[in-house]
């Protein structure tokens, strides 16, 4: 499986400050998946800026402006935790763009890879069609399903959000588009609060949004069950011709912004998961970075990703230990989403 990167050189002019998604999250994940590109000679491929049409697709006119305004006058605070300062709209253009380039890149008949991870920020699942919220400009996510949708002739594009909060925004933009399945693990209650099982969709998108809410101090051995009996069978019966990954690893154990136990091993098994599905249809895999918070553990998760899609042995060593595992309610949880699922999904 060919896998490689897509990175973004200007990330560090999207300054924040002391805020936990800052310019300092990326240097050391690209120490090491450069290492691993060189290793294993595969291609890194730059951004480019989106266009304000590819924006279109799935924010209005009123947000794009106001972000823009924003910067041009920044600092500014577009929510309580979310700011832009006088680069922060180009750098979330070319944001929105390393993703386009990265679908680009993974489909049609000149494609050169199967894969590809885009090492990006500001991330985007909590910018809704309207509004940023959460560190979050722009729905990278959302702006690349509709990308592969309207430009390229993509049929049904499924995204796959695996962040530990949950991926509002994506989902607001796409709640009413039977086109692109979009399927998320989060952990509940937390940050921004939605997510529960009953978020399924509306009108003719009634079934294609498909909520996971982990019950905290959920790990590896959940994550995985819960792909395996829910959103690995119905990314299969949905038959998507593009999958798109809103990769945050900020359910790992060590991270501090939730209280989950994931581990290197386990994001490597979801992105392994991920793409043998990819693999297993001939369609091509895009993930998207979004949260992952400390700068310590972050580059041993992209790698653990990063071998996960590309097929070669990762280096796990380093991770830290999960706690003892305890029971946590998810059995009871997985049959409340089944019972939802199972209404739209052979599940
Ligand atoms: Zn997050």
């Amino acid at each position: 499986m060919k896998t490689g990167l897509v990175i973004l050189r200007e990330q560090a002019g999207h300054e924040t400050g002391s805020h936990p998604e800052n310019a300092n999250r990326f240097p050391g994940v690209l120490d090491r998946l450069g290492e691993d590109s060189m290793k294993h000679d595969l291609p890194i491929l730059e951004s480019r800026e989106a266009l304000v049409e590819d924006l279109l697709r799935a924010h209005t006119e009123y947000h794009v402006e106001n972000v823009r305004a924003a910067a041009e006058n920044g600092p500014t605070w577009l929510d309580g935790d979310t700011v832009a300062s006088p680069h922060s709209y180009e750098v979330a253009l070319r944001s929105a763009g390393a993703s386009l380039v990265a679908v680009d890149a993974v489909t049609g008949p000149e494609k050169s890879a199967d894969s590809l991870f885009a090492i990006i920020r500001p991330p985007g699942h909590h910018a809704t069609a309207d509004r940023a919220m959460g560190f979050c400009l722009f729905s990278n996510a959302a702006v690349a399903a509709r990308y592969a949708r309207e430009q390229l002739g993509i049929d049904r594009v499924a995204v796959l959000d695996w962040d530990v909060h949950h991926g509002n925004g994506t989902q607001d933009i796409l709640y009413d588009d039977p086109s692109v399945l979009f399927v998320s693990f989060h952990q509940w209650p937390l940050y921004p609060g939605s997510g529960w099982i009953d978020e399924v969709g509306v009108g003719e998108g009634r079934g294609f949004t498909v909520n996971l809410p982990m019950p905290p101090g959920s790990g590896d051995l959940e994550h995985i069950e819960g792909f395996n009996a829910i959103a690995g069978p119905i990314l299969d019966q949905f038959n998507p011709g593009l999958l798109i990954v809103s990769a945050g690893q900020d359910g790992h154990v060590a991270d501090e912004l939730a209280s989950q136990n994931l581990t290197a091993a386990g994001y490597h098994g979801l992105a392994q998961a991920s793409a043998e599905f990819a693999a297993s249809r001939g369609i091509g895999l895009v993930a998207l970075h979004e949260g992952g918070y400390n700068p310590n553990t972050l580059p041993l998760l992209d790698h653990a990703i990063y071998a996960g899609i590309g097929g070669f042995a990762p280096d796990l060593a380093g991770d830290a230990p999960a706690p003892e595992t305890e029971e946590i309610g998810w059995h009871e949880r997985l049959v409340q989403i089944r019972r939802i699922q199972s209404a739209y999904w052979a599940v």
